[in-house]
Formats: structure tokens, C-alpha cells, sequence
């Protein structure tokens, strides 16, 4: 019996049959992440069903010396969910560790296990009269866990922020297989570091989180839905200002849409209406939500609009008359990245800088590209609220696809140069996985970088928790 059967054997005799994967046809969703950028192998993928089994199983890889790539819903688009291309990893998917363990309406909590898919949650609060806010496109498919992991962001971060924020406590299997329990179910706790802030974002590279308490919130009983053109960016953040000063912290999105966007999705999406008569270059989608039934909301967001009106900032606008027409308006923003397929190639950026370095982060970066490449059609969407810019650029018309995605890391260095000049980041919400690991050692300082690796010595000193990923060294 070869090395490799024994520890299989050993890892069977834990999970039982239906818990160890090794037919190919089985494993082959395991091994490529959604834009197949990263395609890997793997000795098997494992799928414990309890806490005390993710951590035998992360014990017996440790004692073989076999790295481990936790697995979520796989909806990840950096190429941290995936193994490398050697084959020599174990994939721990958490898919069966999908338990709701408590809601606690009083203390507004929910313990979930890691494998809950966030749309199960999302409607487990919603039972209980509560909101879990988190919200994003993947929402059906990708778990707490990877959720967790990635310090996933989304559509209402403006008002309840990232998974950062939604979090209270953790229980994770560390790299040697022993359990932390930091389950804490408490808004004030100073009993020293905040050790599950480490995990957060970690991408799976300093343990597996197995379980989550997440914060709850009372569900709005008003929700106000407009849809307005700006005169340029500038003019969408001056109205942002303008918002939240008049409705506080009602707004709960707040997304930039560029006019060849809507253009596209009118073009190849079904059912995409352009909400105003008259085209203009760029647009804001942005929704009040308030706990309170009559929050008079509608009426301060009209007063606003009218005034940027006067002001010249909003040549035209329009306030959902209904939840139909309000989804209508959302249709348009969640169209955007499947119109783009039909654009042929795209290059994407994933970034953030402060809110006031918006609008020059905008108009220089589409300079920049547009000077690289003549005739890329930049597409700088997303939610503004944040400071986040998604800057996804198709190739020029008629150009050749694949010469145009070839300059991918010409393009992205240019672009997150500026990003760097304004202080911002070059991965707001996706994180670095494999990815953007060069770039990240690029731009993060030295001091950085060698704080990140010690933590990652100190917590897996034989780096075989997700090998390879966000930490420089080797995979
Ligand atoms: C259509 C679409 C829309 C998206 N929209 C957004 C968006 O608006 N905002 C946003 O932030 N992201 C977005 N994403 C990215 C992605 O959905 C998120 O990053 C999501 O949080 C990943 O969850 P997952 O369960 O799929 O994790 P996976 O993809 O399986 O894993 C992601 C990372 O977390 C690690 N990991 C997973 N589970 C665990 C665990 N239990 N313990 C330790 N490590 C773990 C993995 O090793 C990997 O490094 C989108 C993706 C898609 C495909």
C-alpha cells in the first residue's frame, strides 16, 4: 500500500464513503474556479460532516505532510478555492457543514455552520423577523465559510458594512487539527488580540473556519429605489454627500453605471428597459432602506434629486413607483457582467480608493488604459458608495481577443499604479488568492508583507494550509 492509500484510508475511515471523493467526473467541479482561470489536481476532495471531523482530517494531512485547500461554494475569482496544478493537495470541501446551530432573536445573533450557502441564512433570518444584510451576485451558491474567508462585500456594504463588520465569533480547525472556539456571541469583548479578525479574509491560508456567530438586523420596512443620470462622476459623488446628509444612514446602496453599460445590456440582455428618455453618460442606482413604515424617505430623496436638479449634478431622475419597477432598475446593474460577455474579451480590475479620489481615479485610469490600448471600452461600475470601482475594460471592436487579454498584466499594473498613487487598493472585495499575489508583494511594503508571513509561520509553520495563496511561498 502506497503512502498516498494509507492516508486515503485513514481519511475514509473518518468521513465514511459518501464524505471521500476520488472518481474524476465527481471531483472535476472541485478543481477549476468560475472563470477557469486556475484550473488544478488534487489527491481527493474530502467533505467532513461535523467540526470534529474537519479537524481529524486536517490532523491526518498535517501528520503526512499533505497541504489542505479549503472549498466553499467555489464562487471565489482569485483562484484561492482551488488546488494547484501538482496534484499533491487535499481539497476540504465544507458543503456538508451546512447546519443553522441557533438564532437568537434577542441578542440578534445567528450561529451557522461554515457550509451554510449565505441564501440560506439570508431566509433563516428572514424566519426569525430579522435581516442577515449581506448580499451579492454569488449568493446562491457560495457559503459562510468562503464568505467569511474572503471578507465578501457586495450591495448594502455602505450601510451594514463588509463580513468584517457582520461578525462576532468564530470556531476554526487549525493547521494541526486542534479546535479553536472563539464562538463568542458579544459586542464587547477586550480580552486581549481579536484573533478571528486573522481569519477573516485569510482565504482559508491560517485554518478552517467550521462556524460562525453572524449579527442580525431588523428587517426595513421602507426601501426607496431611484434611478438618476449625473452629469459625470464628480457630480455622483457630490450627490452621494447630498443623500446621506439629508437621509443618514438610510442609504443602503449606491451604484455607478456608465451609459456603454446600458447600452450593451439594452443591446443583448432581455428585458432591460432604459429607465429615462433621453441617454446620458453616466448613471447612479441608489436605494433608502428605514425600519420605519412612514420614514418619509421617498419624499427627502425627491427634495435632494430636485435640488442637484437645480444644481445642474442630475439632468434627469426617477423614483421606483413600485417594487416591480424598482427590480427593473436593479436589472440593469446585474446585467452589466453577463452584457460584457457578448463585448468579447475583458480585463478586470477589482479596486478601492477613498471616496474623494473617486472621480480622478475614474478619469485617470480610463486615460491611462485608453493611451495603452486605443479604442478599449472602459466600463468603471460599481459601487461608488464604497469607494469600490470594478474597472472591467473590453477589447477594442474587431480587435483579436486573445492578443487583447495577453497585455492583462500590462494593463493591470497601469492601472493600479494610479491606484496606489491615490492610496487605495488593488483588490477591494475579491481578495489576492493566486491571482494577485505578485502584485500584492508589489505594492504592499516590505514591513507589510513580513508581518503577514510571520503570522503565517506562526500559525502553520510547515504551510499546509492553503499553500500558495495571499502569503508569498511556494504552493
Ligand atoms: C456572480 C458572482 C458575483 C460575486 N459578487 C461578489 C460581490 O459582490 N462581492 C464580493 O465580495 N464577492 C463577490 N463574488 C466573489 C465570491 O462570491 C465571494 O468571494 C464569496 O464570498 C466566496 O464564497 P465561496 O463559498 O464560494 O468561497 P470559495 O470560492 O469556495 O473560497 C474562497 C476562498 O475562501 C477559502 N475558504 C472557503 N471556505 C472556507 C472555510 N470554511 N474556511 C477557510 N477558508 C475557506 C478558500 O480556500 C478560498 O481561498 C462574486 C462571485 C461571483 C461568481
Amino acid at each position: 500500500m502506497t503512502r498516498n492509500d494509507a492516508l486515503l484510508g485513514r481519511l475514509e475511515a473518518v468521513v465514511g464513503r459518501k464524505g471521500l471523493i476520488r472518481d474524476p467526473g465527481e471531483m472535476a467541479p472541485h478543481m477549476v474556479e468560475p472563470r477557469g482561470l486556475f484550473r488544478g489536481q488534487a489527491r481527493c476532495v474530502v467533505k467532513p460532516a461535523s467540526t470534529r471531523e474537519v479537524a481529524e482530517v486536517v490532523r491526518l494531512c498535517a501528520e503526512a505532510g499533505v497541504a489542505v485547500v479549503p472549498q466553499g461554494g467555489n464562487t471565489g475569482l482569485v483562484g484561492g478555492n482551488v488546488p494547484f496544478e501538482h496534484g499533491g493537495e487535499v481539497v476540504l470541501s465544507l458543503a456538508r457543514m451546512n447546519r443553522v446551530r441557533a438564532v437568537d432573536p434577542v441578542n440578534d445573533t445567528i450561529t451557522v455552520e461554515a457550509g451554510c450557502i449565505l441564501q440560506k441564512v439570508q431566509e433563516a433570518a428572514e424566519a426569525a423577523d430579522r435581516l442577515f444584510p449581506l448580499s451579492l451576485g454569488a449568493e446562491g451558491t457560495c457559503q459562510i465559510g468562503g464568505n467569511l474567508s474572503t471578507n465578501a462585500g457586495g450591495i448594502q456594504v455602505l450601510r451594514y458594512g463588509n463580513m468584517r463588520a457582520l461578525v462576532l465569533g468564530l470556531e476554526v480547525v487549525l493547521p494541526d487539527g486542534r479546535v479553536w472556539n472563539g464562538l463568542r456571541a458579544l459586542r464587547k469583548d477586550n480580552t486581549g488580540f481579536d484573533l478571528k479578525q486573522l481569519f477573516i479574509g485569510g482565504e482559508g491560508t491560517l485554518g478552517v473556519i467550521t462556524a460562525a456567530v453572524l449579527r442580525l438586523f431588523p428587517r426595513p420596512k421602507a426601501k426607496t429605489t431611484a434611478f438618476a443620470a449625473v452629469r459625470d462622476v464628480a457630480a455622483a459623488v457630490e450627490l452621494l454627500g447630498r443623500v446621506r446628509a439629508a437621509s443618514g444612514e438610510a442609504v443602503t446602496s449606491f451604484e455607478l453605471i456608465p451609459r456603454f453599460s446600458l447600452d450593451i445590456s439594452l443591446k443583448h440582455i432581455a428585458g432591460i428597459e432604459d429607465p429615462l428618455g433621453d441617454a446620458h453618460p453616466w448613471y447612479v442606482l441608489i436605494e433608502l432602506w428605514s425600519e420605519v413604515a412612514n420614514s418619509g424617505l421617498r419624499e427627502a430623496l425627491e427634495t435632494v434629486l430636485a435640488q442637484a436638479h437645480e444644481d445642474g449634478l442630475v439632468p434627469d431622475a426617477t423614483i421606483a413607483a413600485n417594487e416591480a419597477q424598482a427590480q427593473s432598475f436593479w436589472r440593469i446593474r446585474e446585467a452589466m457582467v453577463e452584457a460584457q460577455k457578448f463585448e468579447g474579451g475583458s480585463i478586470k480590475h477589482d479596486v478601492s480608493v477613498p471616496i474623494s479620489a473617486v472621480a480622478a481615479f475614474i478619469e485617470r485610469s480610463c486615460a491611462a488604459v485608453e493611451s495603452l490600448i486605443p479604442g478599449v471600452r472602459a466600463i468603471p461600475f460599481g459601487h461608488i458608495g464604497d469607494g469600490n470601482i470594478h474597472l472591467n475594460l473590453s477589447q477594442p471592436e474587431g480587435a483579436d481577443r486573445d492578443a487583447f487579454l495577453a497585455r492583462w498584466a500590462e494593463v493591470n499594473r497601469r492601472v493600479h499604479d494610479i491606484v496606489a498613487e491615490l492610496g487605495g487598493s488593488i483588490s477591494a472585495e475579491h481578495g489576492i488568492g493566486r491571482l494577485k499575489l505578485e502584485e500584492n508583494v508589489h505594492y504592499k511594503s516590505p514591513v507589510e508583507i513580513e508581518l503577514m508571513q510571520r503570522i503565517k509561520t506562526a500559525l502553520d509553520p510547515d504551510n499546509l494550509m492553503n499553500p500558495g495563496k495571499v502569503v508569498p511561498g511556494g504552493g
